[in-house]
């Protein structure tokens, strides 16, 4: 069965989209630990991230580095964090987080956000992405 980001990726959930090539695609968490909180992926799907090939590892890390910069831009932080869990969904995903302090890359803490909001936050990041 897909996974809900091949899902996402097929168009079949909807998603706050900030953007995507042929082969990778990111979105805003739907439960982010911090506003500005950017799901990285590669459309492949593969669970472990250490299982993906060579190019696809390296391939989506520098999608995820593109996709820092604009979100640095958008979203003022110290610097943009990045982790990789994978507990949740079995399909690999960088998770990229605005840091201000140590404590912001904390997964048991979680911001609201309304739809208009993370619309908006998402249009703002795709166009702050070279
Ligand atoms: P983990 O697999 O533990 O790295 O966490 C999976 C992440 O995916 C969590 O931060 C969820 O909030 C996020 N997530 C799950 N479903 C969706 C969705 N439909 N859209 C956006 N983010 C999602």
């Amino acid at each position: 069965m897909a996974s809900i980001f091949s899902k996402i990726v097929a168009g079949e959930i909807p998603c706050y989209k900030v953007a995507e090539t042929d082969k990778f695609f990111a979105f805003l968490d739907i439960n982010p630990v911090v506003r500005g909180h950017v799901l990285c992926i590669p459309k492949q799907e593969v669970d472990y991230i250490f299982d993906l090939d060579d190019e696809t590892f390296v391939g989506l890390h520098l999608f995820a580095k593109r996709i820092a910069k604009g979100l640095k831009k958008v979203c003022s932080c110290i610097k943009v964090g990045e982790a990789v869990v994978g507990i949740d969904v079995p399909h690999v995903h960088i998770h990229l987080m605005p840091l201000n302090k140590p404590g912001d890359l904390n997964f048991s803490h979680h911001v609201e956000m309304s739809s208009d909001e993370f619309d908006s936050l998402a249009k703002e990041i795709a166009a702050a992405i070279d």
